[in-house]
């Protein structure tokens, strides 16, 4: 079993609503217990702007499932909340990201792990040291709360939702 913490985003439609269903759904596979779920910020747009507000947030989950399993399934639960293709970093129904598996660095075609911009994002790092502050970066070697208080990105954020359990 690894501790793994996973990503989440949407700025489309209801997305409290795409993000419930993607919670609710990671709590209900298999090989996967959710254990920590962080507030829901809404978010300024990164990268390209001309789009709606982001909620975004971060899910602590223990699993066994190996890393390529792991990003099948939440591309799995991406299309069963409802995800539709479009550009990349455009509008999202719901975007699931793998952003810390244990003490694992992998870089593949396919993965990379820790997320290669965790580190650089407020909208990240921010609900991350809300559930888990002393979790130490593998590669970079420092805890989610210094990280965060290094940050250049003060994009605005403010809490959404809280209520989870
Ligand atoms: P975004 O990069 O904005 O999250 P997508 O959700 O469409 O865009 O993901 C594009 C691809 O990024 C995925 O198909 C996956 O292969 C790849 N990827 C690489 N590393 C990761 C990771 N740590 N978590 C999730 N997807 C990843
Ligand atoms: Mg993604």
């Amino acid at each position: 079993m690894c501790t793994v913490y996973i990503g989440f985003g949407s700025n489309i439609d209801d997305r409290l609503a795409y993000i419930q269903n993607a919670i609710h759904a990671l709590s209900e596979t298999e090989g996967i217990t959710l254990q920590k779920v962080s507030s829901v910020y809404q978010t300024d747009p990164v990268g390209y702007e001309a789009q709606a507000e982001f909620l975004n947030g971060v899910a602590a989950i223990q699993t066994n499932l190996p890393p390529p399993s792991l990003l099948r399934t939440l591309k799995d639960i991406e299309t069963l909340v409802g995800r539709q293709h479009r550009i990349r970093w455009g509008p999202r129904e719901i975007d699931l990201d793998i952003l810390i598996y244990g003490d694992l660095c992998l870089q593949t075609e396919r993965l990379v792990i820790p997320h290669p911009e965790m580190h650089l994002r407020h909208f990240v790092l921010a609900p991350l040291a809300e559930i888990a502050p002393d979790l130490v970066h593998p590669v970079l070697k420092a805890s989610v709360q210094t990280l965060l208080a290094c940050l250049d990105d003060r994009s605005a954020l403010k809490c959404f939702y809280s209520r989870w359990f």
